[in-house]
């Protein structure tokens, strides 16, 4: 990101005011690096309408360059953002003992954030506190918050299996009580992706707990997805904070201007390892300067995006080689098309697809659509998802209605259907001779 603002602050050398065409070309630079570092397109686009603003108001220094002002604006700004209106440091954690509820998808560090957290209380502020593993999906969890516990040196409630979250929130709160702890955490369960039943269970959590803080921890690397998962969350929980994970990753600071722009709530704490004392006090000016700052941030986030979309491509052509390719793993494919931006682009990806990319954006495929075809699939039987050759015209016309669509939406999902089986039979035995390596390098 520096290269890039470099080269422009750069050229914006010569003493005096700001001009409005210096504030306007740095600026576009500001807005395409932002991009680039993961900021959603509003926010970087409101970011950058109030530096603009800041900056025609400036007064003419004589001591620094324009391009060295306008550097300056753009840093304030950020920390502005981030920092947020009345930031409250503390956690609210008198009154004890204070329950605090952990949220999150799975995998997002919710159980290692518990610990760590759990960990910093005891350690700093001499707290006494009590973890509750409720996640009653995955047998193992509940060890795993065990196993942390004993290493931080932080209680946790004894497991008593079959019981509901709901059961072991009330049981951990009545411990808590008994046993004169400060704080009490309940680690709930995540899942792969926002769910109903997964809302639910927190709601239901949420009421018997009555956490004083509910903290939704979330993976600093999945980016503008962190955004849409923290304000899901919040609409259907309500959260009083944000914990970012893996910020020790690739340096992307961006999830952390989009997450504070969108959603308002602050950003308590940054996980920046395994290890339990890696989780340290957001600091704005630290993510500011990262955003601004770091030299190779593009280059990282570069590195970073080619990773995922080799291994999403490894992932699609295990799939190929099987030579099978199903209504089921069609809907399978559209899902993942919806998440990762559409069709096109997954398909772009693709070698020997690129052309099927152009014609599938030509033909207008965008989320909406992809909705409408997952609906398709969803009306049919399951045998006629494993073979949709079995459809009759009678059967096309009621799967249609049941989609609430029309019959040649349904012909024209199968003819794609066809000639994606196509592609994928040829390349899955084009993959077996190491395709994809040479096609992706
Ligand atoms: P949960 O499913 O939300 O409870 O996630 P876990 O707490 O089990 O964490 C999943 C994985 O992420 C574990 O291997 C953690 O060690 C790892 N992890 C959690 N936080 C961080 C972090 O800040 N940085 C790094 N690098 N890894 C983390
Ligand atoms: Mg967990």
């Amino acid at each position: 990101l520096s290269d890039r603002l470099g080269g422009v602050f750069g050229k914006l050398t010569r003493q005096g005011a700001l001009t409005d065409d210096d504030i306007a070309t740095a600026l576009r630079e500001v807005r395409v690096a932002l991009l680039e570092a993961d900021v959603s397109l509003p926010v970087a686009r409101n970011f950058v309408k109030s530096v603009t603003e800041k900056a025609r108001g400036q007064a003419v220094t004589k001591s620094v360059t324009p391009g060295q002002q306008v550097v300056k604006i753009v840093h304030d700004e950020l920390v502005h953002v981030l920092a947020g209106e009345g930031k409250s440091p503390e956690l609210r954690i008198d009154n004890p003992p204070a329950p605090v509820l952990m949220v999150g998808l799975q995998g997002s560090g919710k159980t290692t954030t518990t610990a760590k957290l759990a960990k910093r209380l005891k350690d700093r502020e001499g707290k006494r506190v009590l973890m509750a593993s409720l996640d009653t999906r995955r047998p193992a969890a509940m060890e795993q918050l065990a196993v942390l516990g004993t290493q931080v040196g932080v209680d946790t409630l004894p497991i008593v299996p079959g019981q509901t979250p709901v059961q072991i929130a009330n049981r951990a709160k009545q411990q808590a009580t008994l046993g004169g702890y400060d704080v009490v955490m309940l680690d709930t369960a995540g899942r792969l992706h926002i769910d109903d039943e997964l809302m639910a269970e927190v709601e239901a959590v949420r009421d018997a707990a009555k956490p004083r803080e509910t903290l939704l921890v979330v993976d600093g690397l999945t980016g503008q997805d962190a955004v849409n998962v923290a304000e899901q969350f919040d609409g259907r929980v309500g959260i009083s904070g944000v914990v970012l994970t893996r910020m020790d990753g690739d340096g992307r600071g961006g999830a952390a201007l989009s997450m504070r722009a969108v959603t308002g709530k602050p950003i308590r704490f940054v996980g920046l390892g395994e290890k339990m004392d890696a989780l340290e006090e957001f600091h704005p000016e630290r993510i500011a300067g990262r955003i601004l700052g770091m030299g190779d941030i593009v280059s990282l986030v570069e590195k970073a995006r080619e990773t995922l979309e080799a291994e999403q491509a490894e992932r699609m052509m295990k799939r190929f080689q099987k030579g099978q390719f199903n209504m089921n793993d069609l809907k399978g494919q559209l899902e993942q098309m919806i998440k990762m931006g559409g069709m096109s682009g997954l398909m772009g990806m693709m070698p020997g697809m690129q052309k099927m990319s152009k014609q599938l954006d030509e033909a207008g495929l965008d989320d909406r659509m992809l909705r409408r075809q997952i609906a398709l699939i969803d009306s049919m039987t399951k045998k006629e998802r494993r073979n949709p050759d079995l459809l009759q015209a009678s059967r096309k016309k009621r799967i249609a209605a049941g989609a609430g669509l029309e019959v040649s939406d349904l012909n024209k999902l199968l003819k794609m259907h066809r000639q994606m089986a196509d592609v994928m039979k040829k390349m899955g035995g084009m993959g077996k001779k190491g395709l994809l390596r040479g096609g992706l390098g």
